[in-house]
């Protein structure tokens, strides 16, 4: 149980130098006709390669734009991105469109919940992994399409001599998922974005392309940021977890510290929301009382403090007033006292 005992705000463990991906403070906000969305409101995180990070959070906590900011996909006509996103020590926000559109695709790639709407209904799948590699590789049309049928195989496509002149609806769902992995990978990125990638597959198939994306980060030492709303997903396939809430992040830890010890109130409500193998059959499951806060208006204070039954038990209006800073390392970002954090959960299920 060392873990519980480790004081809040310390450092990291001494790292060789920057993280692959490391994020600081970053702010997404978006005008609408409404007012200013918060989006994402000061998040911080780190990625090393080969490290797999699980970013977890209800729907609408931020999750997508936080990616959608590390890859430079804003339109910057009503959307403000501030902070640092650096890859590899190179700083992404504010870099020339062109620079952005060399690193997407080559260096960083992303790979979305619907291969639907991310492939081409017009093109063969074959032609949508092939073009990519040609513009970022100068490769000729003979080696791209070579490579495009390497990569059916890789991702586990049977006949991929055949498969890659055949469009993306005559791919079942699971199948059409791999073509997107294929065309994500085919450059070799090194960091890997993978928003949502198994929530529209059922469970088997869930599986074995989570196992896949395992495969592929072992064979390439890709980063994978891992975006879901499933803690089951990230249970078995993540090595870092970072908790979001209204745009912040308000835990974060190894997969293990975090499922094993929560500290947050949120991370509580999530778990005891969730099924689970372990759930006993007589323990139902308790959705979080509430509802996430408008981002157009998110409340002063902790974000979280309106549905949090715990606010009684800090001194004071702190949750109310004061916004609870998260630490570096192992951290939640709560007012309740390190004790609290540790124990309370358990007393009170
Ligand atoms: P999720 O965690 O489910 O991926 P998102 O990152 O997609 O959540 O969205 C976070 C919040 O930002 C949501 O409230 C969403 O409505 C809002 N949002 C996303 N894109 C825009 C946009 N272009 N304009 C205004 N609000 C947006
Ligand atoms: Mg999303």
């Amino acid at each position: 149980m060392t873990t519980l005992t480790t004081p809040e705000g310390e450092p990291p463990a001494a790292t060789d130098g920057e993280a692959f991906l490391s994020v600081r403070d970053l702010e997404v906000h978006f005008a609408t006709e409404d007012g200013t969305v918060k989006a994402v409101d000061g998040l911080s995180f780190d990625l090393m390669r080969g490290r797999t990070l699980g970013i977890v959070g209800e729907s609408g906590s931020g999750k997508s734009v936080t990616n959608l900011a590390v890859l430079g996909l804003h339109d910057p006509r009503n959307t403000t991105v501030r902070g640092s996103v650096r890859l590899a020590g190179q700083e992404l926000t504010g870099a020339p469109e062109r620079t952005l559109e060399r690193l997407r695709g080559n260096t960083m790639a992303m790979i979305f919940q619907d291969s639907l709407t991310a492939l081409s209904p017009y093109y063969t799948v074959g032609r949508q992994i092939a073009e990519p590699y040609r513009k970022h590789t100068g490769a000729t049309r003979r080696q791209a399409r070579q490579r495009a049928v390497e990569m059916l195989a890789k991702v586990g496509i049977p006949n991929p001599g055949r498969r890659v002149d055949d469009y993306p609806h005559q791919f079942s769902g699971g199948m059409r998922q791999r073509v997107m992995i294929a065309m994500a990978l085919v450059c070799n990125p090194d960091l890997l974005i993978a928003d949502e990638p198994t929530t529209a597959l059922d469970v088997t198939v869930q599986a074995q392309i989570l196992d896949l994306l395992g495969e592929l980060q072992q064979e390439y030492g890709s980063a994978i940021v891992l975006i879901t709303h499933d803690l089951g997903v990230v249970a078995n396939t993540a090595d870092e977890l970072l908790v979001m809430y209204a745009g912040r992040a308000v835990e974060r830890g190894t997969v293990r510290e975090v499922l094993s010890s929560p500290r947050h109130p949120y991370t509580w409500g999530l778990l005891d929301s969730m099924p689970r193998l372990s759930t006993p059959v007589d323990q139902s499951l308790r959705p979080i009382p509430g509802a996430p806060p408008s981002l157009l208006a998110t409340p002063a204070g902790c974000p979280f403090h309106p549905r949090c039954a715990y606010t009684g038990q800090v001194e004071g209006d702190r949750c109310a007033t004061e916004r609870p800073a998260l630490a570096a390392g192992r951290a939640a970002a709560c007012h309740l006292d390190a004790h609290a954090q540790a124990t309370l959960r358990r007393t009170t299920r």
